[in-house]
């Protein structure tokens, strides 16, 4: 392999640029047109040599790597693709971007994945999770352009091949998109996906209504940043369980939900278990709101109705009429 010639300094190239620019305001009186197209060209080439020298030289392996090391570098923040243009000094920016995500694996969301999010919250009412949403983007998400990017967490998934390859099998079957959904979260339980994904299953924007249903409707935990799991990095959506919530459990409103679950620290209010204590082989693994007055027996999707228990205590409550007046007690309370 030969080596690569020494990468000239930024303001090496910032100082031959700046003499080209020079030779060509001597051109640009004359009269054909060619002619000053063909002169500007090395100073075209040379602005995008100083857009590449802006990256670092041990990251400069390729455009893809450039722009790789662009997002790590400021990662859960909104790109443009400009910059990414900029940095990796190729047109074809965008393909790299693609590839990034469905070959390596890197959790790339764009911002029409944001905005369609946010254009539900907005269609919705939902004004309290829409303003959370641009303070974790610091930028507001309904005026996100395709062409920009956020990289949801520093991590990327090793099995990236294979995830789009069961999202794309799953993207021509012949369910709902709703059922697409559930099914291609079923493949990732207690994983992280991109909205990205979701979105690929979706003819249209419907994808974010119809996660929302899931959880709302359906009683499936479909967990994000924005209905009570603060952990989780914006714009990624995590299937805690495959256990469908009981009847009675099912239709809270997400604003309800995030109330109930913030006003309880994030806590089972029997044993104090937080997503941060998880651990592999203890059976509490995710939490719950319970209503104290059944749902089906008349009981409100209020919060004071409402109390969060982990997925052993829930049970119990359900089970253990001893357990159902201690957590009915202990919630006097509120
Ligand atoms: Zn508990
Ligand atoms: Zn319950």
């Amino acid at each position: 392999m030969s080596r690569k010639p020494k990468q000239l300094s930024s303001s090496d190239i910032l100082a031959e640029l700046q003499s080209l620019l020079e030779d060509f305001s001597e051109v640009l009186d004359r009269p054909d047109i060619r002619e000053r197209v063909q002169a500007l060209v090395p100073s075209v080439d040379k602005l995008r040599a100083l857009g590449v020298s802006l990256m670092p030289e041990h990251v400069n392996a390729g455009a893809r790597d450039r722009i790789l090391a662009y997002f790590r570098k400021y990662p859960r923040t909104v790109i443009d693709g400009d910059e990414l243009m900029v940095v990796s000094g190729i047109g074809e920016w965008a393909r790299r971007v693609r590839e990034l995500r469905v070959e390596f694996g890197w959790r790339i969301n764009s911002g029409t994945t944001y905005k369609e999010m946010a254009a539900d919250l907005a269609k919705d009412g939902e004004t309290e999770a829409l303003a959370s949403l641009a303070t974790d983007l610091d930028f507001d998400p309904l005026e996100m352009r395709p062409d920009q990017y956020v990289l949801t967490s520093d991590a990327h998934d090793r099995d990236a091949a294979y995830r789009w390859r069961v999202l794309n099998s799953i993207r021509k079957s012949k369910e709902s998109v709703r059922d697409k959904i559930l099914s291609y979260l079923k493949h990732n339980v207690g994983k992280p996906v991109l909205g990205e994904e979701l979105r690929y299953l979706s003819p249209s924007s419907e994808w974010a209504r119809r996660v929302r249903e899931l959880r709302t409707e359906y009683g499936w935990a479909v967990a994000s940043r924005m209905t009570g799991r603060p952990d989780l990095d914006v714009g990624v959506y995590v299937l805690e369980h495959e256990r469908q919530a009981r009847l009675n459990d099912r239709k809270i409103p997400d604003p309800v939900r995030v109330n109930v679950l913030r006003r309880d620290n994030y806590r089972c209010c029997v044993c104090d278990w937080s997503y941060s204590d998880r651990q592999p082989h203890d059976p509490r693994q995710f939490l719950e709101l319970h209503h104290l007055e059944h749902h089906a027996k008349g009981g409100a999707n209020v919060e004071k109705n409402l109390i969060t228990l982990c997925n052993v205590h829930h049970d119990e409550v359900h089970r253990d009429k001893a357990a159902t007046e201690r957590v009915e007690e202990m919630a006097s309370k509120f």
